[in-house]
């Protein structure tokens, strides 16, 4: 802990990369955990009814699932997301990383936010591209539609599309210029996690995580423990 905080006091431009770990701290179950509840209810694996194809095949069943297991809209922020928004307004954080999609960052009071795979509070029409809140999709009781008949799908990056490029750019950008990296409440597994941490050439790259990770070698400190409990404790001055 003392490393962590006399390395942050050092640091003016910390980026922070969060992945599951960070919401699950929340209350929101990470869909691809060993306690993922969709067992019981789904003919399908998660990772197949979050897939590009299977939503313009089967939207009905797509939010079923989706609607279910993916939106969160009482979940609070936790001592992490708190100590980050904290971060940022006393200027010594640049922005946050996540691969998360509730918002809760923004909810905390983070402005940069960086979200790899979109957010579940916007939705868009396919058709005429006009906006909706979550409500507009949690309302509907089967597929959610626009009033000029096209459907509407939720701003999230399902399997099999790729990552909007100006976010990922921006990500990269953000971690080159980091003096610190802390990483913290993902296993590193899923891309493009551990690609975006190469791009970090500095002497504080801090990992947070309850388990171990491929990356835990080449980290300048390595902590395992919640991310919430940790980041919670550090004081900004
Ligand atoms: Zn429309």
């Amino acid at each position: 802990m003392d490393t962590l905080q006399e390395m942050i006091n050092q640091s003016n431009r910390i980026v922070f990369f969060g992945g599951a770990g960070v919401s699950t701290e929340s209350g929101i179950p990470d869909f691809r955990g060993t306690d993922g509840l969709y067992h019981q209810k789904y003919d399908y694996p998660p990772e197949t009814i979050i897939s590009h194809n299977f939503f313009i095949k089967n939207p009905k069943e797509f939010y079923r699932f989706y609607k279910n297991k993916m939106i969160y809209l009482s979940a609070k922020p936790n001592a992490a997301h708190l100590k980050l928004a904290e971060m940022e307004r006393k200027g010594k954080l640049d922005c946050v990383i996540t691969q998360n999609i509730d918002g809760l960052h923004q909810a905390s009071g983070s402005q940069k936010v960086l979200e790899l795979h979109g957010s579940v509070l916007r939705n868009y029409c396919m058709k005429c591209h006009r906006l909706y809140p979550v409500e507009a999709v949690i309302e509907t009781p089967d597929i959610p539609f626009c009033s000029c008949g096209g459907m509407i799908k939720p701003d999230v990056v399902l399997y099999e599309e790729s990552l909007d490029s100006k976010t990922l750019m921006d990500s990269v950008k953000a971690v080159k210029k980091a003096d610190m990296l802390i990483v913290g409440g993902t296993s590193l597994n899923v891309y493009p996690a551990a690609s975006l941490i190469d791009y970090y050439s500095g002497n504080r790259l801090v990992l947070i995580n309850k388990t171990a990770t491929p990356y835990d070698r080449r980290a300048d400190l390595m902590i395992q423990d919640s991310i919430g409990k940790i980041l919670g404790n550090i004081t900004i001055e």
